[in-house]
């Protein structure tokens, strides 16, 4: 452990948002170790661009966490890794109620089994449902019309219970949308499937898909695609590194949505890669995607506040400019 600096737990390090925030906390100087079970987890990024001690595992699996505890004296836990597709979550919830609630209920026993009381949690604006008013603010009543908003705002109520309980200290962020890559290019958004519109917007631009199909040409929005907030990931990340310190000074149990108060449909966000890209995107307008709402748009302004936090990468241009780089070195 370097001195000074505690160690975190990072559970779904080797994922999207998760390898960011390791990327974050090593720069901040903690010690890192992640608990990740590959099924969407990428075991390369974390051996040649993370390098920090992988334990391949479920977060289900009592055993191996209490033996984890007993190894490492982890100050805190920073919980990323969830099934996350939110069709999946319709037609197969029992997946999702496992994994995303039992599995988090395990872990949160055996972290007090441990005594480790300090927990930063995944959670997302899928829980508000559709929302009475934009921007949504963090009281906004919470109906979440699909199981993997379920799944989360159940994680959240678990999280207030142990609270009150057992002193159980936790910050729940909500995020909007989350995209973009590393500036530095070490990163990026590489999920299988694919089903986020960024990166298969910038997929038809390299020509590995022939179209980019637009859900929905007929909501109450302005152009009638639906409108969403694009939260760059770096800024994500910064975000867990301020409120794991916010805990670890003996913050209170607090909840922050993450999101950059602007929202950009599909047409725009379609048209914004053309420009970055120089690329002719063609476009097919299909149905609705059931589940979606018309308009998800969440300020930052509580987490700017209370914890700090001052995004850096705000603009939908330089998003998609560093996916878009991220996405071409991949590509060659
Ligand atoms: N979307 C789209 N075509 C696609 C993928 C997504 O039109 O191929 C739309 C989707 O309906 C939503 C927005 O783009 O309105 C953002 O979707 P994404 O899956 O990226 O994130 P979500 O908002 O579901 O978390």
């Amino acid at each position: 452990m370097s001195p000074g600096k505690p160690t975190i737990l990072v559970t779904g390090g080797a994922g999207y948002i998760g390898s960011h925030t390791v990327l974050a906390l090593k720069q901040a100087g903690f010690d890192v170790i992640i608990l990740d079970n590959l099924v969407y987890g990428h075991r390369d990024l974390v051996e040649k661009v993370l390098q920090v001690e992988l334990v391949v595992g479920d977060t289900g699996d009592r055993a191996l966490l209490d033996d984890l505890f007993k190894t490492h004296d982890v100050a805190a836990v920073i919980h990323f890794s969830a099934y996350a597709y939110v069709g999946e979550s319709v037609s197969d919830p029992a997946k999702y109620y496992r994994n995303n609630v039992l599995g988090t209920l395990t872990l949160l026993e055996a972290m007090l089994a441990a005594s480790v009381k300090n927990f930063v949690f995944s959670s997302t604006c899928a829980t508000y449902g559709v929302p009475e008013v934009v921007p949504i603010p963090e009281d906004h009543p919470q109906n979440p019309i699909n199981p993997y908003g379920a799944t989360k705002l159940m994680v959240e109520r678990i999280l207030s219970d142990f609270d009150v309980a057992y002193g159980f200290k936790s910050v729940r962020f909500r995020y909007f949308n989350a995209a973009g890559a590393d500036p530095n290019g070490r990163l990026g958004e590489d999920h299988n499937p694919e089903t986020h519109l960024i990166p298969l917007v910038l997929q038809t631009a390299l020509g590995k898909r022939e179209s980019i199909s637009v859900f929905g040409t007929d909501y109450p929005t302005p152009d009638g695609t639906c409108i969403r907030d694009y939260i760059h990931v770096s800024d994500l990340a910064d975000a867990h590194v301020l409120g794991l310190e916010y805990l670890l000074k003996g913050g209170d149990s607090e909840v922050f949505n993450l999101g950059n108060g602007n929202g950009f449909s599909v047409k725009e966000v379609i048209e914004t890669a053309k420009q970055v890209t120089g690329k002719d995107i063609k476009v097919v307008e299909c149905d609705r995607r059931p589940g979606d709402p018309p308009a998800l748009i969440g300020s930052g302004d509580k987490a700017k506040k209370i914890l700090g936090w001052h995004p850096q990468y705000s603009s939908l241009k330089e998003i998609i400019t560093h996916a878009w780089q991220w996405h071409q070195s991949r590509h060659q």
